[in-house]
């Protein structure tokens, strides 16, 4: 089932990888190519971060490994957790905008997956309390949206996601509507919820600084239809703290991707 026409795997293979994509080249309807032909394996519990310039192909990838859409020829696969009943996705999708229903609560917000996989309430319900500990927002179970700062909103987004119990969390530029702070402090919460959580973390962002603060690997895009143009990997003392931020070896990671970066942008204008 390899190439050409596209094809989807149901499983992977046994070498711990989470996602694995090879040769897929995503056209649009329209025929804009946006994508590929791109190889990407991402290995199970591994934070990556696809960087690359606006309208390169990011959040087409992220759909394409969230099944939202077909790939034109080439391979994507993804593992699938050995159990899905229970309202269980192998897959949790965090979007740029919180996407919240403004008409009721943030608990509500927080079970709608579980409703919509018909799960029995009293153990939605300890599912949503849970999500809601994770993420710091027990406290504001019953307020509704209109009363969430925009942080609070976008944790409202990621226990909505995490109430699935997903093996895989795709988050496309979650944090780019925020205020620099708001933007810190959920990055070291992302952190940390990976840590203790260990799910697999593809990350969209065009934010140089942020990726190497919170990649093991940075992968750095090409203008569309983009591919990968490098690798970076960033290997520093664990668990990274806001004392990462202001290292040599951060500034040292954020100049090697910055000039991966660079070539594509050049013939654009600022
Ligand atoms: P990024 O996330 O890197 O900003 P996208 O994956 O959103 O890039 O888009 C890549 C390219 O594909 C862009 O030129 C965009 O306009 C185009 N594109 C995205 N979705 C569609 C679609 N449904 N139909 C046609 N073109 C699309």
């Amino acid at each position: 089932m390899e190439n050409s026409p596209a094809s989807r795997g149901a499983d992977i293979d046994p070498a711990g990888l989470a996602v694995d994509l090879r040769g897929v080249v995503k056209a649009y309807d329209n025929g804009l190519v946006a994508l590929g032909p791109i190889d990407l394996a991402v290995r199970r519990g591994e934070f990556v971060s696809l960087l690359g310039p606006s309208g390169c192909g990011k959040s087409t990838a992220l759909r394409l490994i969230a099944a939202l859409s077909a790939a034109t020829s080439g391979t994507v696969r993804v593992a699938r957790p050995a159990v899905t009943e229970n309202g269980r996705h192998p897959i949790g999708f965090v979007f740029q905008e919180p996407t919240l229903m403004p008409w009721t609560t943030v608990r509500e917000n927080v079970r709608l997956p579980l409703k919509l996989a018909r799960v029995a309430s009293s153990q939605a319900n300890a599912r949503v309390d849970e999500a809601l500990a994770r993420i710091g927002l027990s406290e504001f179970a019953d307020s509704y949206p209109r009363e969430l700062s925009g942080g609070m909103k976008m944790r409202v987004s990621l226990a909505r996601a995490l109430v699935t119990d997903p093996d895989i969390l795709l988050m496309d530029e979650p944090f780019a509507a925020l205020d620099e702070i708001t933007r810190f402090r959920l990055n070291n919460d992302l952190l940390a919820l990976w840590r203790s959580l260990r799910k697999t973390v593809i990350f969209v962002t065009h934010s140089v600084f942020e990726s190497v603060y919170l990649s093991q690997r940075v992968l750095v895009m090409t203008p569309r239809p983009g591919r990968i143009a490098a690798e970076i990997t960033i290997e520093t003392k664990e668990p990274r703290s806001e004392e990462f931020r202001t290292s040599a070896d951060y500034a040292g990671y954020c100049r090697r991707v910055s000039s991966a970066l660079a070539p594509a942008y050049s013939g654009q204008s600022a």
